[in-house]
């Protein structure tokens, strides 16, 4: 990306720390970053209804949180997100609402452009979520326009407890793991649970499908898709029309909620081909560290983890990056996915520690200098 590229018009910041996304990943990074005096500027996605994007993460579009450590009573979502800002900008944390349109992770400092400003970075946290995969059919929307909130949810772990739909019948919509794990974890609540799949045979592991075969709460309704979630906004979802794959007949289900569990997206396009992924296209972090395969460059929250994605676990993610990147500024060595460790000046230790190869190539014993008295 030559400098010439960008207008002129725009405004260039420098910053020792940017972080990507407003979620709990990335708003924990900023609350650390900002009492570890790094004065972080924060970019978010503005509000788009077209897009799906909302400032705050996923946690603003659910209703209550039961599940967030240190909320006796629970939370609504948003006033939790409400607080984690307010808790960033008490220490100094800057915030930019544009799209970034541009990256450029080829050097440091690192080149961020959208479309008012060119954002030069020592240190980049992305912390830009995931994006639970919805059907696009009818009654899906957010409330008002569908059932969205109001008997329908991406987020088993999230809404299951709720009292809307204990001793319910609940369907879940998926035949991966995901499907799998939110149809057992709704046994707990629910008086039966149907899982819809648009097979006749599973995606998920077969540890997974095991379990839920054994449940005798889980009936699996095989060869179907949801065609339309139906209901009122008094009463929620009372049912669904289901179409059945292979003959073509529908069929209307009878329900009082709809767990949509047909996968992720995490919201990397902006990184493909810069950043290491899996083939999903979720960041792949070194195991020690939230460190990318780019020094530098550290990555928090959903986008990079497909197994746990809860709020609790992207806030703790999003500590973590903020810590590894303040050591990154210290010149201290950080621990990549490869298992080496690098610094800041470009030095590579090796995974046994024994060796350190400096930034010209040479490669030296990782011994300590004899101290001459
Ligand atoms: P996934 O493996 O991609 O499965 C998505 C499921 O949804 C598939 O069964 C797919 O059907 C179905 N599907 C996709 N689009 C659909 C549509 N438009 N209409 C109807 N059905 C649709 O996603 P996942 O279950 O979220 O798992 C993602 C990754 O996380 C996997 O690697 C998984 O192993 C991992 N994971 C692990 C755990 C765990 O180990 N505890 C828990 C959750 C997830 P088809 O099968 O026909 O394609």
């Amino acid at each position: 990306m030559e400098g010439d590229q960008y207008s002129l018009a725009k405004q260039e910041l420098r910053r020792q720390v940017v972080i990507i996304g407003s979620g709990p990943a990335g708003l924990t990074a900023a609350i650390y970053t900002g009492r570890a005096n790094l004065n972080p500027l924060l970019i978010d996605a503005p509000t788009d209804a077209e897009k799906q994007t909302t400032p705050g993460g996923q946690l603003m579009i659910t209703t209550e949180v039961e599940n967030y450590p240190g909320f006796s009573q629970g939370v609504q979502g948003p006033d939790l997100m409400v607080e984690f800002r307010k808790q960033a900008e008490r220490f100094g944390t800057e915030f930019l609402e544009e799209w970034i349109t541009q990256v450029d992770l080829s050097e440091r400092p690192f080149t961020l452009v959208t479309d008012n400003s060119i954002i030069k970075a020592e240190t980049l946290i992305i912390a830009s979520g995931a994006s639970a995969k919805w059907l696009g059919v009818p009654g899906e929307a957010k409330t008002p326009k569908g059932f969205g909130g109001n008997g329908v949810s991406a987020c088993a772990t999230c809404d299951g407890p709720l009292p809307a739909f204990r001793n319910k019948r609940l369907v879940v919509v998926g035949g991966g793991d995901t499907a799998m794990e939110e149809a057992t974890f709704l046994t707990r609540y629910a008086s039966r649970v149907y899982v819809v799949h648009r097979r006749d045979k599973l995606r998920a592991s077969k540890i997974m499908q095991e379990k839920a075969f054994r449940n005798e709460k889980i009936e699996f309704i095989w060869d179907a898709e949801v065609a339309e979630i139906r209901g009122t906004q008094e009463h929620g979802v009372t049912g669904v029309r289901i179409r059945n794959t292979v003959d073509e007949e529908h069929f209307t289900l009878d329900c009082e909620g709809v767990f949509i569990a047909i996968g992720h997206k995490p919201n990397t396009d902006l990184f493909k081909g810069q950043l290491e992924m899996d083939e999903v296209g979720y960041i792949k972090t070194s195991h020690r560290t939230t460190a990318t395969n780019i020094p530098g460059v550290f990555a928090c929250g959903d986008v990079q983890d497909s197994v746990y994605r809860q709020a609790v676990t992207a806030a703790g993610t999003g500590c973590m990056a903020a810590l590894d990147a303040e050591r990154f500024l210290d010149h201290l060595p950080v621990a990549m996915p490869t298992g080496e460790e690098v610094t800041m000046e470009g030095e590579h230790i090796s995974p046994d520690h024994l060796r350190i190869m400096r930034a010209d190539g040479e490669v030296v014993l990782n011994e300590p200098e004899e101290i001459v008295r």
